[in-house]
């Protein structure tokens, strides 16, 4: 029997989840916020914008067999929707995220909790490179400092000294080094999205120029969490997710 999976979208390995499972033959929606105007769609099915908090998740879940939260790795408030439309509903659930990224010899990482910190530990007179995403931006407004803010669309706010790129990843290894000697980047400021090895952090090593890492928020207690598209394939196809 076809398994209906609804993915919580927004992410490369989403696209690639869709697809190896639309191929598998399982019926595969993926669920978009809609932040992005022109998305990168999946293969199956495809739903746009929020839930409406816990209890309309909860009931987009009736006709779902397992849920697969595939976010990234900061969308923190729709992972935690999920785990309690999840529980409340019976729902399995798994969450796909990988691996955060590990400093190297090299690195020059300093890890931070949030991006007010990465804000304040901006030394001023810095030139950054500011690739935390559109929403992230609005924490450096007030930072004295000049800024190349990379984001896939406009942000709503930019700091008073900036220049903004328009740019999608990813990225490529020399283009990234072009970008750091081109701006005269003299520290990067990044979330730890991990995936693979980033170009901008390979560059900033190459340089011996410091980047300011913002950690992952914490998964909720007792998440089922895998690593790996072929993982969760794996569980879903023939069987096998355990209940959440
Ligand atoms: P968030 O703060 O965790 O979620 C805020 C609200 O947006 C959620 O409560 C939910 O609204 C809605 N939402 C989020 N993801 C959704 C999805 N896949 N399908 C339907 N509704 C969703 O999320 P965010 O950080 O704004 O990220 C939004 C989307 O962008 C996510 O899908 C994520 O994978 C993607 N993304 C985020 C980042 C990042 O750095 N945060 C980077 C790359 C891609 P309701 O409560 O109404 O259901």
């Amino acid at each position: 029997m076809s398994r209906r999976v609804l993915v919580l979208g927004g992410t490369a390995e989403a696209r690639e989840l869709a697809s190896r499972l639309a191929a598998e033959g399982v019926e595969v929606t993926t669920s978009l916020a809609g932040r992005t105007h022109h998305p990168r769609l999946p293969d199956g099915d495809v739903r746009t914008g929020g839930f409406g908090g816990v209890d309309g998740l909860a009931a987009a879940l009736d006709d779902v067999d397992v849920l697969v939260d595939a976010t990234h790795p900061f969308a923190a408030r729709m992972t935690e929707h999920a785990a309690g439309a999840a529980a409340r509903t019976g729902t399995p659930w798994v969450v796909l995220r990988r691996p955060g990224w590990t400093a190297g010899p090299g690195d020059r990482w300093t890890r931070v909790p949030s991006l007010e910190d990465a804000a304040a530990s901006i030394a001023p007179g810095a030139r950054v490179l500011l690739a935390t995403g559109r929403q992230g931006v609005g924490a450096f407004v007030d930072v004295d400092a000049w800024f190349l803010v990379r984001a896939i669309e406009t942000p709503d706010v930019l700091p008073e000294r900036a220049e903004l790129l328009l740019a999608r990843g990813p990225f490529a290894l020399e283009d990234e080094r072009a970008l750091l000697d081109g701006h005269r980047i003299t520290v990067v400021v990044a979330k730890d999205s991990g995936g693979a090895t980033e170009a901008k952090l390979v560059a900033a090593r190459e340089r011996s120029i410091p980047v300011i890492l913002v950690d992952r928020p914490a998964l909720p207690a007792g998440v089922d969490v895998v690593a790996s598209v072929d993982d969760i394939v794996d569980r879903i196809v023939p069987d096998g997710v355990s209940r959440g």
